[in-house]
């Protein structure tokens, strides 16, 4: 049974996949939620969808890139319940091309949202935290921070970033009763790998996938909201991987035992 601190929940991206799995699910469990995306049609679905299920919810429109929408995003929140003690930054983009073709633009565009997002958010989040003597920050890494893929420079880049971003905030929060987390999910079907995988990245994939199937978003949701819960105090600083054994697995991933 977990159970959570009863300030908001404040969700980047909760207007789809991942972020809005969680979204649901700690609504489910009781948090008030801020479901808080750029996507302005999906944060009031998600918002709805919750309240219809009998839980809190308020939409709240932020673009991560800019530290006046996120500033202005936590004040409402901040307005309505007070502040954010659980804090999930799963905004993200992908962007796939060729290492030496990459454009700067395209790797600004992407470290901006998944990197310095999570960054500003964590930040905006501290003080309230510190204020109530708690907090949960869940940050979204992925498979692709620790193993390279084709044309992910600026996303796996980023999501690398994010292990060491967790580090920093898990030290310099940590005695204020904060934890910092990362979870690294796997293949995962959402909206963001609809539009990039093929059915060849499908047919690639699973066989590398020890449990054998690309994962829901209320697979990863799972994990995060065990690391928002009371019962997580002591797991601080780390970025665990949930993608099937996808990391755990290594050559010789299929086939017959002989030798
Ligand atoms: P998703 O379905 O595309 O959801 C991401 C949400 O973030 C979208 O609603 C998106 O809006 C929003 N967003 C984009 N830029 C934003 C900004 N500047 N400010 C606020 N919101 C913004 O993706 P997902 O698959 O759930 O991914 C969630 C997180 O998990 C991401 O950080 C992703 O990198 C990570 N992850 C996903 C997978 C996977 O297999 N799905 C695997 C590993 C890690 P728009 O749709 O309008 O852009």
């Amino acid at each position: 049974m977990l159970s959570l601190e009863n300030g908001a929940a404040m969700i980047t991206g909760g207007g789809s996949g991942i972020g809005r799995a969680t979204a649901v699910m700690l609504a489910e469990l009781g948090a008030p939620v801020a479901v808080a995306d750029i996507d302005g049609d999906a944060i009031a679905e998600t918002a709805a969808e919750i309240r219809a299920a009998g839980g809190e919810a308020l939409a709240v429109p932020v673009d991560v890139r800019d530290k006046a929408s996120i500033n202005a995003a936590f004040d409402t929140v901040e307005d309505w319940r007070g502040p954010a003690t659980i804090l999930v930054n799963s905004a993200g983009i992908l962007q796939v091309e060729p290492f030496e073709d990459f454009s700067v633009e395209s790797w600004n565009r992407v470290l901006a949202v998944n990197v310095t997002g999570a960054f500003l958010c964590g930040q905006r989040a501290a003080p309230g935290m510190k204020a109530a003597g708690y907090g949960r920050i869940v940050n979204l890494s992925s498979i692709s921070g620790f193993r390279a893929g084709v044309g992910r420079t600026a996303y796996g880049t980023s999501k690398a970033a994010i292990a060491g971003l967790t580090r920093q905030m898990a030290l310099e929060l940590g005695r204020h009763g904060i934890t910092a987390n990362a979870v690294a999910p796997g293949a995962t079907a959402t909206p963001m790998t609809h539009a990039a995988y093929t059915e060849e990245t499908r047919a690639t994939l699973l066989p590398m996938i020890p449990s054998g199937f690309i994962a829901e978003p209320e697979d990863i949701a799972a994990a995060i909201v065990f690391l928002t819960s009371r019962q997580a105090r002591y797991v601080n600083g780390h970025t665990l991987p949930v993608d099937g054994g996808y990391l755990a697995s290594g050559m010789l991933q299929t086939g017959s035992l002989s030798v």
